[in-house]
């Protein structure tokens, strides 16, 4: 570890953290607008380069703090436009940040956690076990580069436009870090995107989507991929915690705002599994109660799992039941899929401290190919 990691890294803060951050250094809170500037308007990472912050001041900025960010370790570029980034962070862990151009947007799908803890059994990420939560820096770090990477801004026009918490990890088991992180997304002084092109995906924590609804505007999307409880616990164990009764009361709860909040649904497609007509029309009756939009994710395989994506004809007759129950419905497009960028297939490079990767490479080698 070098001596310049001892530095608080600015990145760690939001406005708010910043502004407390000069305070109790004796110094104008306002400082902390200039820095933001700096960073996410130009750019400039440098702290001497901060020309309108005085030079005594930039001096004993840079003894205490730095502008660190993750390091790009590996770029890869699909045919279809899709990006994938491998960011590297200080002890040999790394995740990985997907960008995702449509014609009248990109998206940038963004990572919370160094694998995760969830298991759920249709990912592979979890197959990956769990290293530890990212800061809010390697997290808005993420946006940062994959911005300066696209030439943020093209004829005006901005690369990104909307931000996803839906790379690895479970973004409300990092509720801190994330908030931070999405707050400087949202800040005009940062990215400034609006409410509803930042977006926090969870599998279902209860209590954290209560606290979110209080503590920061973004829209909200739950990956729900069963309408009732058995199912949904074989697929997501946590459902075991948070039942599907309870999940809804949550989303109901954060949509029932003032201002306009949505909540999108995300249903991965598994053949034979959770694609059956009656499972479509038990998530009409279920999602009816929620002011919602539906989003169907054919299922993408990995190394390891036995599970195969629906058919074409299975996810268009799904969609028809739940678009003719009057819900809306999208099938999402895979993307990225030659570099393997696609939902669920998001590795990178986790030090497992749960010892579950171990685990299954030695199931899958006592069971055969
Ligand atoms: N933990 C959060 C953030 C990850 S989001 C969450 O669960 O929402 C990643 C999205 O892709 C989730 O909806 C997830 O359920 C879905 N997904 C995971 N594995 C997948 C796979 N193999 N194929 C398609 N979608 C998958």
């Amino acid at each position: 570890m070098s001596a310049d990691d001892k530095r608080v890294n600015l990145l760690d803060f939001d406005e708010a953290g910043l502004r407390a951050f000069f305070t109790a250094m004796g110094e104008k809170p306002f400082r902390a607008q200039q820095v933001l500037k700096w960073v996410f308007h130009q750019g400039e990472t440098d702290i001497n380069a901060m020309t309108d912050i005085g030079v005594a001041l930039r001096g004993k900025l840079q003894e205490l703090a730095e502008v660190r960010l993750p390091v790009i370790i590996d770029e890869q570029r699909s045919t279809d436009g899709t990006v994938k980034w491998l960011m590297g962070f200080n002890g040999g862990n790394a995740v990985e940040t997907v960008y995702i151009p449509e014609p009248k947007r990109g998206t940038l799908c963004v990572s919370s956690q160094i694998g995760c803890a969830l298991n759920c059994s249709f990912c592979s990420t979890g197959t990956q076990g769990f290293a530890r939560n990212l800061t809010a820096s390697e997290i808005i770090g993420q946006v940062w580069l994959a911005a300066q990477a696209l030439g943020h801004e093209r004829n005006g026009r901005r690369r990104i436009t909307n931000v996803v918490m839906m790379g690895m990890g479970e973004p409300l088991l990092n509720f801190d870090a994330v908030v931070s992180a999405m707050s400087l997304m949202r800040n005009d002084l940062g990215f400034g995107f609006a409410a509803r092109r930042v977006t926090l995906s969870t599998a279902g924590l209860v209590p954290g989507i209560y606290r979110l609804r209080e503590t920061l505007d973004v829209a909200l999307a739950v990956s729900l991929h069963a309408p009732v409880d058995d199912l949904r616990t074989e697929l997501v164990p946590l459902n075991r915690k948070y039942p599907i009764a309870e999940l809804m009361r949550a989303c109901r709860d954060y949509v029932s705002e003032k201002h306009k909040r949505s909540v999108t649904f995300e249903y991965t497609l598994i053949d034979g599994v959770n694609d059956h007509p009656e499972h479509a029309h038990k998530l009409v009756k279920l999602l009816r109660t929620v002011p919602s939009k539906l989003n169907l994710i054919p299922f993408n395989p990995f190394p390891g799992t036995s599970y195969r994506c629906s058919s074409a004809e299975r996810i268009a007759e799904f969609q028809e039941i739940v678009m003719r129950g009057k819900l809306i419905a999208t099938v999402r497009k895979t993307r990225g899929e030659d570099i393997d960028a696609a939902c669920g297939q998001l590795v990178g490079k986790v030090q497992d401290r749960t010892k579950r990767s171990a685990r299954i490479k030695l199931q899958m080698a006592e069971t055969g190919p």
